[in-house]
């Protein structure tokens, strides 16, 4: 029998969602992690774990948090480099920035260059699955898989679909995007930790015919995915009712084209009518919240209470580049400051879960990675409570003060953390951080 490694620490994870019960969540203060052939055999009390097993490396995390990897599921890999760019909102944005930068993935070397960059900004930040866009050209869709692929970590990606409205090096065709779309699941989707992404960038850039072709695609490969963009800034929302007059509000657009099911996940989500929550909600689909993002471009503040009241199926995600950081440390801090401006003091345990268990769930993967279950993936990582001087002192004062608790010491990483507080970063059980 091949070699089992036990990982010690404080072991954490989530068995439900919080918001459903209490005890949503295990936690071992002095925990193991059991590892075979990159994947979790067992979980539990460490004294417990290592009396059960003869023979094991034991490799020891002792005072630090394992739990499993974050899983971002809104991200544009394409836009690493132009992150943090001065001006204006979301249009202007794509206009000035996004397109310019996207152009340049014609050529695979710098498409290989930049999934290389990007992946490595990922597991710096502690995150070990992503939902992200690439761009028009096949290319950068070969690109990121390929490097995926070194790594054996569960990449969800797509050639991002636009037919109208983006400069000429950007667009395909409906029939073009459609085929080029096949053969790229074709070879892809299923194949290792490969899952492919249907990914019409957003109704102001993609013809109805267009939508319709991605939405009949998905039909014949029902276990893809579909991506897109939904509500994210009030002119957008002006635009994609201007282009699609007879349709009753946005959401509408994309149900024609029958892009609204429950493998579809629709970023932003933010100026929604009750009439379009209850839709989604009925639909199963997945909200993306990107709060860097919505911050950065002064798109406005999702109403994560109103999410909840109405059952939608909410993840956390961080945009970039868009959003201002690949943390989603950073990103959970930001999602608490805009519930908090909506009056919600949204507990850590929701906003982790959003991006750990319950991203897997909503995104169908949770056999496979979010938590510790026997059987599950070995992508996690190993957090330092203390990385910086200011959370020294915070943890010092708590624990002179009786009150280093788990919400405690979460609620720190969540305000003031980032990809400093990540030690280590595995994927099926080799570190690549
Ligand atoms: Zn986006």
């Amino acid at each position: 029998m091949s070699e089992l490694t036990l990982y010690r620490g404080e072991v954490f994870d989530f068995i439900d969602s919080p918001l459903n019960r209490k005890d949503a969540y295990r936690y071992f203060p002095d925990g193991a992690l059991a590892v075979r052939d990159g994947e979790i055999v067992d979980c539990g009390p460490y004294k417990e774990i290592k009396g059960r097993y003869a023979d094991y490396e034991l490799v020891d995390y002792s005072g630090k948090l394992l739990m499993p990897g974050f899983i971002d599921s809104h991200i544009h890999y394409p836009q690493a480099e132009i992150i943090g760019m001065y001006g204006k909102q979301l249009l202007d944005w794509l206009d000035d920035y996004t397109f310019p930068a996207e152009q340049a993935f014609a050529s695979p070397e710098h498409a290989d260059k930049m999934a290389r960059f990007f992946i490595q900004e990922l597991f710096r930040n502690g995150t070990t699955t992503c939902m992200a866009y690439a761009t028009v050209h096949p290319a950068s869709v070969t690109a990121l898989f390929s490097v995926a692929s070194e790594y054996n970590m569960c990449m969800l990606t797509g050639k991002v679909l636009m037919d109208r409205n983006a400069p000429a090096g950007l667009t395909d065709t409906a029939g073009q995007g459609e085929s080029e779309s096949r053969s790229l699941i074709e070879t892809w989707h299923g194949k290792g930790r490969n899952r492919y992404v249907i990914t019409p960038r957003f109704a102001i850039s993609c013809s109805m015919e267009q939508l319709l072709a991605a939405g009949r695609l998905h039909g014949q490969y029902p276990d893809t995915y579909i991506q897109t963009h939904l509500s994210e800034n009030k002119d957008e929302i002006d635009s994609t009712l201007s282009l699609c007059p007879d349709c009753q509000d946005y959401l509408e657009v994309y149900e024609r084209a029958g892009l609204v099911t429950d493998r579809s996940v629709f970023g932003h989500c933010i100026h929604l009518s009750d009439s379009e929550c209850r839709r989604l909600a009925e639909a199963g689909s997945v909200i993306a919240h990107c709060p860097t993002s919505n911050l950065f471009l002064g798109s406005g503040l999702f109403d994560m209470q109103q999410a909840n009241r109405l059952g939608m199926q909410t993840v956390l995600a961080t945009d970039v580049g868009a959003g201002t950081s690949f943390s989603l440390l950073r990103t959970m801090g930001e999602s608490y400051k805009v519930q908090q401006l909506n009056g919600y003091p949204m507990s850590v345990l929701e906003s982790l879960y959003k991006c750990t268990l319950g991203a897997a769930k909503a995104l169908r993967l949770d056999d496979e990675i979010g938590c510790f279950g026997k059987g599950r993936k070995a992508d996690f990582i190993v957090v330092d409570y203390a990385a910086t001087p200011s959370l020294q002192a915070r943890m010092d004062y708590l624990k002179r003060n009786g009150k280093w608790t788990l919400e405690n010491k979460l609620f720190g990483l969540q305000a003031i953390g980032d990809d400093r507080n990540i030690q280590a970063t595995y994927i099926i059980g080799t570190r690549v951080k």
